[in-house]
């Protein structure tokens, strides 16, 4: 257990030790936020002060919960699978499974991603004849969101105009689709949850008795409706409920526009009485040259809460900035450099390639791709989006529920099987007069409409039955076979890539078996087609996570956005240019600026040891050449922190002076020592550590470390807001909480 404590500096230790009490841990980026909170989780666990099965934590991303998971594993001696520790869709897809016939869906139900959900939106429109101009799709796909996550039905929308009662009823009907066809939005796996514990009593106090501990990362970004879901679950800061730990930082929240309430810290300090607020002020991820930059960036911000960072790790190397002529020359020199280091021994998963926008990725891959160095996309045009793995998805979707209209749409002509778009309208109108699914309306048709679809219909019952014994790879190999689209895309002349991608969904359900055959007792035993629901709920929240290589050493390619917690050696950024970072929509929205500059800070925090950063004169995007001037987050790094490696183009510059390195700041303190503690077990008076204890004067704390023995013995507990003492166990006359 003291090993749990020995890597971490005294307010760390401070924090992963608070007692069972509410705590706000606000700190900027790299200070070690992500390992005080994963650190808690081992520590609460292995001082025996709860069950692991008690702890529910929430990560902002997929790859953050894995490696939530990961370390967890190694630091405790249980399988971490079983843990609550997840996504917030994650969690609320796991409790929706649960308790489905309460949350009025099936066990079946399938999650639409938000390019499925937009599909659906334009289906519903065009059924309803409802003009797309007047409506556009995705302006209604946001609107629908929005009020979803700001936990609003249809008929709570306030409407003071005719165009917002259009869209109310649109919502409403969209909701009626969605219900018809068992599926759930993201937003609404969010706020189905949240009515599902708010109305159901008894759910509602089981899981409020269940978890003790509630732990939160990148609070900051938590939206209106996240944080009402946190509140239910700990029982809104009532005394017995469970304690809720939240880590944050609100320089890099960057999902503002997005609904994400910086304003939840404040609200959370004051609605829970928040005695514990811990500030972490030194950085251990980054060199100081990058660290600074980052300070003197977002020194730029107003709407601050103010942090000081500082680390003892020494200068490291001047910020890079490189000046391309166009976007190829400056992904060929990435490429090159990419190239150079890894000749030098870097290992290339340390090496991020970070852009503001998708379709900045597309030059860099292809040249990675010309230079066969194996690289891995995050986020982007990912895995499970790609066409053939969704039209894949949506065979096993039918399969797994054929109600599931989106995908019977995206499927049941394709391959083609002659089935026209006159047809499917017939069908449609059925759909409205019998108020069934697709699937289900096909037996009211007559005529070559009906011939030709009750073969698809035949094709979906022949797939269910004969998958039926079959285990998930082997189901999925099947499906593919028998649906056609192998062979279709073997007949494609640009096929092959499209082939490959389809056999790595084999690897994937392969994958996912195995990872669920590796729990005992869970999983296993299940019925095939139920396992595959899963697998189809996994592909729909965990996109991005299985690409080709997977596993392989390959160079890292995401967007800022995606790099929120993540930490990489080497970190490119590339584009740095007025129009694209900042993004030129940012100047149309409030606080637009400040938002970009705090996705500026976040990326150029991930770099550890080396960054570079560059942009380029002309630039291809969306079909045309465009002239951009070098953006102004560059203008705000002190120039003494970089080093030019192109001549500096005064005729992009925006004024400054530019070029030259300079002189280097040097660490400005020291770590205050930490102190040495030697833990024992037992305790006189049949104390232990972990053990919560009450103090006379100081209150409930927790007991950290102890030394010396008999009439010596002293130990260290930690008072939360009453900080963290020393005391003479003789004297101090403590008691068992
Ligand atoms: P972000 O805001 O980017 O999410 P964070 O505050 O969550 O950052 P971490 O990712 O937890 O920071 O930590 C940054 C790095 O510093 C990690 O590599 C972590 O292991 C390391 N680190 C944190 N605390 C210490 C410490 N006391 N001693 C040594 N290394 C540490
Ligand atoms: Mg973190």
């Amino acid at each position: 257990m003291s090993q749990l404590l020995a890597n971490l500096n005294p307010e760390q230790t401070q924090a992963v030790t608070l007692p069972p009490q509410h705590a706000l841990i606000l700190a900027g980026a790299g200070s070690g936020k992500t390992r005080v909170l994963t650190t808690r989780i081992a520590w609460l666990v292995q001082s025996g002060q709860v069950d692991a099965h008690s702890i529910l934590a929430v990560t902002f991303t997929n790859k953050a919960a894995k490696e939530m998971l990961a370390r967890l594993g190694t630091m405790l001696p249980i399988s971490p699978r079983g843990l609550w520790v997840g996504t917030f869709h994650g969690l609320c897809n796991r409790l929706l499974r649960a308790h489905h016939r309460d949350a009025g869906l099936p066990q079946l139900f399938q999650i639409l991603d938000s390019a499925d959900q937009l599909a659906a939106i334009k289906r519903l429109l065009k059924t309803l004849n409802v003009d797309d101009e007047k409506f556009p799709p995705r302006e209604l796909q946001h609107f629908i969101n929005g009020q979803k996550e700001a936990g609003v039905r249809p008929h709570a929308v306030e409407a003071w105009d005719d165009y917002t009662r259009q869209r109310v009823q649109l919502y409403q009907e969209y909701e009626a689709q969605c219900q018809r066809e068992s599926v759930v939005d993201f937003a609404e796996l969010l706020l189905r949850t949240y009515e599902l514990l708010e109305r159901n009593e008894p759910i509602r106090r089981h899981y409020q008795r269940r978890f003790r501990h509630i732990l939160v990362d990148e609070f900051q970004d938590t939206n209106v409706l996240q944080y009402r879901w946190l509140k239910l679950l700990a029982d809104n800061g009532k005394e017995g409920g469970a304690a809720l730990f939240c880590v944050g930082d609100d320089d890099q929240s960057i999902y503002r526009f997005r609904g994400a309430e910086v304003g939840n810290m404040r609200d959370f300090e004051r609605e829970f009485r928040v005695q514990n607020v811990i500030r972490l002020e030194q950085n251990y991820r980054s060199r100081s040259n990058i660290l600074d930059a980052a300070n003197a960036i977002i020194r730029h911000n107003s709407d601050r809460l103010g942090k000081n960072l500082w680390t003892d790790q020494g200068a490291g190397e001047p910020i890079r900035v490189f000046e391309a002529f166009s976007d190829g020359d400056e992904a060929r020199w990435i490429v090159e450099e990419v190239q150079s280091l890894v000749r030098d021994g870097h290992s290339r998963a340390e090496i991020a390639l970070l852009y503001r926008s998708n379709a900045q990725s597309r030059v860099l891959e292809h040249r990675l791709f010309t230079a066969g160095i194996p690289y891995r996309v995050y986020g982007g045009l990912r895995f499970f989006e790609r066409q053939e793995i969704k039209h894949a998805l949506a065979y096993l979707r039918l399969i797994a529920n054929p109600d599931d209209d989106t995908a019977f749409a995206r499927v049941v002509n394709f391959p083609t099987r002659g089935i026209g778009a006159r047809s499917i309208e017939v069908l449609q109108d059925a759909s409205r007069t019998w108020n069934g699914s697709l699937y289900a309306s096909v037996p009211h048709l007559s005529g070559k409409a009906g011939t030709s679809l009750g073969h698809f219909v035949r094709l979906i019952e022949d797939l269910r039955r004969e998958t039926e014994p079959l285990a998930l790879p082997e189901l999925v190999d099947h499906v593919l076979d028998r649906s056609g689209l192998r062979d279709h895309y073997k007949a494609d002349k640009e096929g092959a890539e499209r082939l490959e991608n389809l056999d790595e969904l084999l690897n994937a359900a392969a994958n996912f078996l195995a990872e669920q055959g590796s729990v005992p007792g869970e999983a296993s035993g299940q019925p095939s087609h139920a396992l595959l629901a899963d697998f189809l709920a996994h592909a729909s929240l965990e996109a991005g996570d299985h690409q080709a290589d997977q596993g392989a050493d390959a160079v890292q390619l995401m967007t800022v956005h995606s790099s929120k917690g993540l930490e990489f050696d080497i970190v490119f950024l590339s584009g740095l240019e007025e129009g694209l970072f900042p993004h030129e929509n940012s100047a149309l929205e409030r606080d637009g600026l400040e938002e970009e500059r705090r996705l500026m800070y976040v990326a150029v925090t991930r770099a550890r040891e080396r960054l570079y950063v560059s942009f380029a004169q002309s630039r291809m995007l969306h079909g045309q050449t465009r002239y951009n001037l070098r953006s102004r987050f560059l203008e705000e790094i002190p120039v003494e922190l970089t080093k030019w490696l192109s001549p500096p183009n005064q005729r992009t510059a925006l004024g400054g002076a530019t070029g030259g390195g300079g002189a280097y700041f040097t660490p400005s303190a020291k770590p205050a020592a930490s102190r040495e503690s030697r833990p024992s077990s037992s305790l006189p008076g049949g104390l232990r550590i972990g053990q919560v204890v009450k103090h006379a004067k100081f209150g409930q704390g927790v007991i950290v470390a102890a030394e010396g023995g008999g009439s010596d013995a002293r130990v260290q507990v930690n008072f939360g807001a009453a900080g963290m003492k020393w005391l003479l166990l003789a004297v101090a006359k403590l008691e068992a909480a």
